[in-house]
């Protein structure tokens, strides 16, 4: 009943056992990756189904047949449920039942009219150029990295070959009104060939994908203040120039924010109450600076937000609408209630303006809104016209000399 040539179909299940095994490992090294199990089991279910089509004859016992169709069609769902879950999208439910439905039909009426078995051959090769279709529309939807689109291009390219065989198989003068008459034709081990070529390209191109994703993850958090989750003082500083660019040649705002005697709300409340306000401040500059603007945590209990096409005026308004906020802001430590207020530098960015010397002035203007009593915005002193290094030097000399 089993008739197996190994040294001729050896390839294909090969390469699904370890693309298999390879989407297992990565699940068991994050268990988090559930798509990479349910690719895992995409594999795994092919391969049942690929070897059952090619060791079965014909005449066999309708459980095989269906060991067959099940597999196929259950391995196909995880293919389409893995590749969606990767891509962080929903599983396509009304075209994947679409084409389940489809090819349910054909088949159901092929085997009622004991039809020749191309019309059920072509029926399962038309379902899995829909998944193929599925997969390669959905990733192209969901793209937002090329290898996104190398990913849509071999799903479509899968979908275009299969339809290019069957039409060829059409075409052919051969009979292949039987299961063993197709088996014996040079469509079976074509058909081999470029199933193998495809588990191997499409494993590869996901696998591409993890990598992507992991790496957009580690610089996404090398970005991030892990307390705050706005962004870092290198990041803040890596993104100011493309905002600034957009902005040209309209100005930015630049705002460097305080919070007023920190280290007390630490020494009266705790540090978890101290971690909690910096979290509670951040969220409040986001939300009132608004989607454009750009915040981070500097470092402590100092922020810094940038404004697109902000002038002077503009700049200050939005400081101190920032102050007020803080100001209103009631927070709670064991039942009671306290407040806190910060201290605001700001200034106009203009296009041809030194980030680092215009940071540093906003910084001084910090310090002198300390000096003048806190809870205060102060406007950063005029740059001079000639910034050099030693400029910033001063200004820092500055500060330091407000904080003794
Ligand atoms: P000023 O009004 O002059 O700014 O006084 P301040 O107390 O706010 O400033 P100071 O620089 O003296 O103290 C800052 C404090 O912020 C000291 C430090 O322990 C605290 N701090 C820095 N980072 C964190 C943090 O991540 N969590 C908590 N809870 N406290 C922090
Ligand atoms: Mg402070
Ligand atoms: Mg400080």
């Amino acid at each position: 009943m089993l008739t197996a040539n190994l040294t001729y179909q050896w390839l294909g299940p090969v390469i699904f056992v370890s693309a298999g095994v390879a989407f297992l490992l990565l699940h068991s090294h994050d268990r988090k990756q559930l798509s990479a199990l349910r690719l895992a089991g995409a594999y795994f279910l092919s391969l049942i189904g690929f070897m059952a089509v090619m060791l079965v004859d014909e005449g066999s016992h309708p459980f095989f047949q269906s060991i067959t169709l099940v597999s196929l069609v259950s391995g196909h769902f995880l293919l389409v449920w893995g590749v969606a879950s990767l891509l962080e999208q929903k599983f396509p439910r009304l075209l994947f039942g679409s084409a389940l439905l489809i090819v349910s039909g054909i088949i159901i009426y092929a085997n009622l009219a004991s039809s020749p078995f191309l019309l059920k051959y072509t029926a399962v090769c038309g379902f899995i150029i829909m998944v193929a279709l599925i997969c390669s529309r959905l990733v192209w939807r969901a793209r937002n990295h090329r290898v996104d689109i190398v990913i849509a291009a071999v799903f479509l390219a899968q979908a275009l070959v299969t339809l290019n065989r069957i039409v060829q198989m059409h075409l052919s003068e051969l009979d292949l009104s039987t299961r063993s008459a197709f088996k014996s034709s040079h469509f079976a081990s074509s058909m081999q060939t470029e199933n193998a070529i495809f588990a191997i390209v499409i494993g590869l191109a996901l696998f591409a994908r993890y990598s992507v994703t992991l790496v957009m993850r580690l610089s996404r958090l090398a970005e991030t203040d892990p307390l705050t989750g706005l962004f870092n003082r290198r990041a803040f500083e890596a993104r100011v120039p493309a905002m600034r660019a957009a902005s040209t040649p309209l100005p930015s705002g630049l705002i460097i924010c305080d919070i007023d005697h920190f280290k007390a709300v630490n020494d009266t409340h705790g540090h978890d109450v101290g971690d909690t306000v910096l979290k509670t401040v951040a969220q409040l500059l986001e939300n009132v600076a608004g989607e454009s603007a750009i915040c981070a945590r500097l470092g402590g209990e100092e922020f810094c937000i940038l404004l697109p096409e902000s002038n002077g005026e503009m700049t200050r308004l939005m400081a101190a609408r920032l102050r007020v906020a803080i100001e209103m802001q009631q927070l709670v430590s064991s039942g009671r209630k306290f407040g806190l207020t910060a201290s605001f530098g700001y200034c106009e960015l203009a296009p041809e303006d030194d980030l680092q010397l215009a940071m540093a002035r906003a910084d001084a203007a910090v310090y002198m809104a300390k000096h003048d009593g806190r809870n205060l915005v102060r406007l950063a002193a005029v740059a001079t016209a000639y910034p050099e290094p030693e400029r910033i030097q001063d200004l820092m000399v500055g500060e330091l000399e407000y904080q003794s």
